[in-house]
């Protein structure tokens, strides 16, 4: 079961700088092998490649308005509501992170300011592979949608139904997604980023994917954007004596039945809490579906350290920047000025994580890895380019024209100097500077 580790040991094992991606060589030449023979051979490679890792070629590459009309059919009422009101609740906290156009400068010789516009075309990768995500679509499609991108598609792989999860489609339509197309793996993030003659090509990818999907939007960034390549998922626990056993131990558990190298770990003032939920977590993995998963995920890459107090705990967790940290203590808000590293936030007894991965508002996409060091989770932002702005009224110019051909002078750019000279000949009167 879950290990304890001393401070020393949780800072060799956990807190030393990881070595950059950890992409697959082999899985990376496949992935490079397959985008070169889509980039140059369209429809044809992409059917070869789908037959070959998925085992069929779709009748049709995009989902029929009538196949995405039948799911609404297919799935149970509740849980058509329940997706309703989830994204309800995303759109409303998305719906605050949109900026308009800003003025940084306003006066009658200097105007500066910031354009954002969405981006054009945007593809959402969604995994289809052993399990179907509506919660994925959710949480990228929702954002992309409300900052303005205009064509949205998914892709997501289909095997020998021909079908995508209906529950997909009806997720896709909530949040409004244009078009679906029935490819997954590398072939698709290919695909969306090249295009070919069935699938248009986008400007940036987002989404999750295995280790095919990651290397494939590893190589195509650049041409496009991604959003980022997502490691294990992670949670970081601070709890003390107010903090409930059963619960801590849920929400470990919950991080931990993802996959085995999922990452879980508890930091707590109290020994006492530290045992009992050690007790109740072989008690609640017993009766768990993906209990040998959980289980060894705790015990390979879980942890549990006892901290002398709640800022040697917080100077751990800041340095691990976790991609959640749950908050379960006396006053969770005031420790909120704490938190240094982390991609989400969830404080108190009552704030699972499993809350925000589904369904209260703030994105599921979050940082892993470390990463929050340095990056933030999915946001309206990801789907806006920002664009600067400047005027300068011939008075604003001549009063600023030596500081620049100074600068100019010392990086020994004339041209970018007498590009301001220019305008200030000898002799040359402002209203003469047709
Ligand atoms: P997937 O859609 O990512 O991958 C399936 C595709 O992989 C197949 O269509 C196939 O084309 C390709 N593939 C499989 N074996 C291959 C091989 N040997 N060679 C070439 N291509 C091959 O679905 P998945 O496999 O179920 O993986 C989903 C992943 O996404 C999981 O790791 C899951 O944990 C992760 N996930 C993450 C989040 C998140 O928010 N971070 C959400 C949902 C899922």
């Amino acid at each position: 079961m879950i290990p304890y580790y001393d401070l020393e040991q949780f800072r060799n094992l956990f807190l030393k700088r990881r070595k950059g991606n950890q992409l697959d060589n082999k899985i990376l030449t496949t992935a490079r092998q397959v985008i070169d023979d889509i980039r140059s051979n369209g429809d044809k490679a992409l059917a070869a490649y789908v037959k070959r890792f998925d085992g069929i070629i779709p009748e049709s590459w995009e989902v029929t308005e009538r196949e995405r009309e039948q799911a609404w059919s297919q799935v149970p009422k509740e849980v058509i509501e329940s997706l309703q009101a989830a994204a309800g609740n995303i759109r409303n906290f998305h719906k605050k992170q949109l900026q308009n156009t800003r003025f940084m400068d306003m006066t009658e010789d200097v105007i500066s300011g910031q354009l954002y516009r969405p981006i054009e075309r945007v593809g959402l990768y969604v995994p289809g592979g052993t399990a179907s995500y509506p919660s994925t679509v959710l949480m990228n499609a929702i954002p992309a949608a409300l900052a303005g991108v205009n064509q949205l598609f998914m892709a997501t792989p289909v095997r020998n139904s021909q079908e995508i999860s209906p529950v997909l489609a009806v997720a896709a339509d909530i949040a409004g997604v244009n078009k679906i197309y029935k490819v997954g793996g590398i072939q698709a993030i290919a695909a969306l980023a090249y295009g070919t003659e069935s699938i248009p090509f986008v400007d940036k990818i987002v989404g999750p994917g295995n280790a095919y999907v990651a290397a494939a939007k590893s190589l195509v960034f650049g041409d496009v954007g991604i959003d980022m390549i997502a490691g294990p998922s992670e949670v970081a626990i601070i709890a003390d004596d107010y903090a409930i056993p059963s619960y801590v131990a849920a929400d470990l558990i919950a991080q931990a039945e993802h996959d085995e190298n999922a990452r879980a770990f508890l930091f707590t003032t109290s020994s006492q809490l530290a045992e009992a939920v050690v007790k109740q977590l072989n008690e609640q993995c017993s009766s768990l579906p993906r209990r040998n998963i959980a289980e060894k995920s705790l015990a390979d890459k879980g942890a549990v350290i006892v901290v002398k107090d709640i800022d040697e705990a917080f100077a751990l967790v800041n340095q691990l920047a976790p991609e959640h940290l749950e908050i379960q203590t006396k006053e969770p808000l005031q420790l909120l000025s704490k938190v240094k590293n982390a991609g989400s936030v969830f404080l108190g007894n009552y704030t699972p994580e499993a809350l925000g991965d589904y369904f209260a508002g703030p994105n599921h996409v979050l940082p892993t890895s470390g990463t929050a060091r340095f990056s933030s989770g999915l946001s309206v932002d990801d789907f806006l380019t920002k664009t600067t702005f400047l005027y300068y009224s011939s008075q604003a110019l001549e009063s600023a024209a030596g500081h620049i051909t100074n600068i100019a002078e010392v990086e020994k750019l004339e041209g970018h100097s007498r590009a301001v000279k220019q305008r200030f000949r000898k002799g040359q009167k402002i209203n003469e500077r047709k």
